[in-house]
């Protein structure tokens, strides 16, 4: 189905170029790699970028692309073909669709491949891709670049797709907060406990850290997915090691005093990219739970500033339409294709993730 085996008409300038502009990206996908978030599949980065606040309709399309380039029938890209030689000018996206579609064909595992390709092999530690660097000796390894100070991220807490979930790390009263605290920074939370009380991670992620570090005493860092960092000081005990991989709600340790502690607690920290976030952005310490599903964070002098958001995503089910999912969620249907970068009769896919708010 490669446009060349298609007889070239003659004599018209358009149509040659729309012939060799086919050809000419035929052998690399335009699509750019994503680069900040390690991928897991399409579906979740373009839920991310669903959530974020500047929305990039155009990624969004481009993503969308990629995924119904691998679904279309090799009729449908005939007549795709086709339609484009009667054509004064051939929409850019129409041709990256074919080239994708093109590429699929080539191999029979292509489409394969092109998943697979996101998730990079021998690289297992989470959001390495914001970090870089996996480091098993040191609690906070980062040197972060301060100069941007409006830089805001977008952070899924809780989302199947992420592996994420959350779960409360002690059930305890708090006994000293974040900020600033005769005249140093308290860098967490303290969470009161009783030594051998068991800890449990907060989310889903990697240990990166579990040693016995300085003020801290036996520390556990673990990095999670989302690019998070949590930290548990003091304890008694260790029931992990760096390397592991934990779940929420797996017990990483038990409570005590070690290192400069007055009395057994817990300090519990939140991180991103080695820089503290206020665990109460988060995380309800009266109610055990988290505030939102996604934590929106911008960066001040000292630290991230963390607010949470609840931001819906609908998935396109068999029977949608535009008018019904705007029903559905009481927003209009203009809403909706401003989010999505769509058009009132823009042909809705199952599976397709749509923006609702936020
Ligand atoms: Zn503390």
């Amino acid at each position: 189905m490669h446009a060349g085996s298609n007889p070239l008409p003659t004599g018209h300038e358009t149509r040659k170029d729309t012939a060799s502009a086919v050809v000419m990206y035929g052998d690399s996908l335009l699509i750019e790699r994503p680069s900040f978030f390690p991928n897991r599949d399409y579906n979740v980065e373009l839920d991310s970028l669903l959530m974020a606040e500047d929305f990039d309709a155009e990624r969004v399309a481009q993503l969308r692309l990629i995924q119904t380039a691998g679904s279309l029938s090799n009729a449908q890209v005939t007549s795709l073909i086709d339609s484009l030689f009667t054509l004064s000018e051939v929409p850019y996206p129409l041709i990256n669709e074919i080239n994708l579609y093109i590429t699929m064909l080539e191999n029979q595992r292509a489409r394969h491949s092109i998943f697979a390709a996101e998730v990079p092999h021998g690289s297992p530690h989470p959001a390495q891709q914001l970090y870089g660097n996996w480091n098993e000796e040191v609690p906070h390894p980062y040197k972060l670049n301060h100069t941007n100070p409006d830089t805001g991220f977008y952070l899924k807490l809780r989302d199947t797709l992420w592996f994420c979930d959350y779960y409360h790390p002690h059930n305890g009263p708090v006994t000293s907060r974040f900020g600033w605290r005769y005249g140093r920074r308290h860098s967490g939370i303290d969470v009161d406990l009783e030594v051998w009380d068991p800890v449990h991670a907060a989310f889903a992620g990697q240990v990166r850290v579990a040693r016995f570090y300085g003020g801290y005493g036996r520390v556990v860092v673990i990095r999670h997915y989302n690019g998070l960092e949590t930290l548990y000081a003091h304890l008694h005990r260790f029931k992990v090691k760096a390397g592991d991989y934990v779940e929420a709600g797996d017990v990483i340790g038990l409570g005590g005093s070690s290192g400069r502690s007055t009395g057994s607690h817990l300090h519990f920290e939140v991180r991103f990219r080695g820089e503290p976030v206020n665990p109460e952005n988060l995380i309800d310490f009266r109610t055990q739970t988290l505030v939102g599903d996604t934590l929106v964070l911008h960066k001040t002098p000292h630290w991230y500033v963390g607010r949470t958001t609840n931001v819906t995503i609908h998935r396109v089910e068999k029977g949608d339409y535009l008018h019904k999912i705007a029903q559905q969620y009481g927003v209009s249907i203009q809403e909706i294709c401003e989010l999505n970068g769509i058009r009132r009769n823009s042909t809705l896919r199952v599976g397709q993730r749509l923006r609702i708010s936020g």
